[in-house]
């Protein structure tokens, strides 16, 4: 049995949770380093490379990493539960960014007409990424990040009761 360790190119860890996710081309596993955010899939190779950096902005390109043993291409993590919470690393470049933890808000109903859902007409999302509400966390301290994201995750009434929800 193939009994390979995966270790995290960020920060040499090797407290990775694997999941399996569907894609276009089957199953495949995702590993997340728990220790710092960093993650990478089966195929974020090098032949997927440019076509994974074309949907990322700039920040999270260059914040990428490869790990020799595997020739895995590793990325910071974007957790977002929609209309909830969402985790992202949040900064301006490589030396300056942090992790965010921000609650979705709902949108007043007078103001959805700014937010259309691209490719469909007539259509208007109903809650956007409240930044004014959001926490951040030192890059190095995404176990903190964590705690909080599952905190505000782990009381389902949260968002009904927080001072962030109002009534549709
Ligand atoms: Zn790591």
């Amino acid at each position: 049995m193939d009994e390979k360790v995966i270790v995290c190119p960020n920060c040499d860890g090797v407290n990775i949770e694997t999941k399996k996710i569907l894609t276009a081309t089957g199953e495949i596993n995702r590993y997340i380093c728990i220790m710092c955010g960093y993650y990478t899939q089966d195929d974020f190779v090098y032949e997927n490379k440019k076509t994974i950096d074309e949907c990322l902005p700039r920040l999270y390109r260059d914040l990428c990493k490869l790990s020799k043993e595997t020739e895995l291409f590793w990325y910071p993590i974007i957790m977002d539960y929609s209309n909830l919470v969402i985790l992202f690393p949040d900064g301006t470049n490589v030396d300056d960014w942090q992790w965010c933890v921000a609650p979705y808000e709902v949108i007043p109903k007078e103001e959805r007409s700014k937010y259309p859902i691209q490719g469909k007409a007539n259509e208007y999302h109903s809650h956007r990424v409240s930044l004014k509400h959001s926490q951040h966390y030192n890059k190095d301290n995404f176990i903190s990040a964590m705690t909080f994201l599952n905190f505000l995750l782990k009381d389902t009434n949260w968002y009904e009761k927080s001072i962030f929800g109002r009534n549709l």
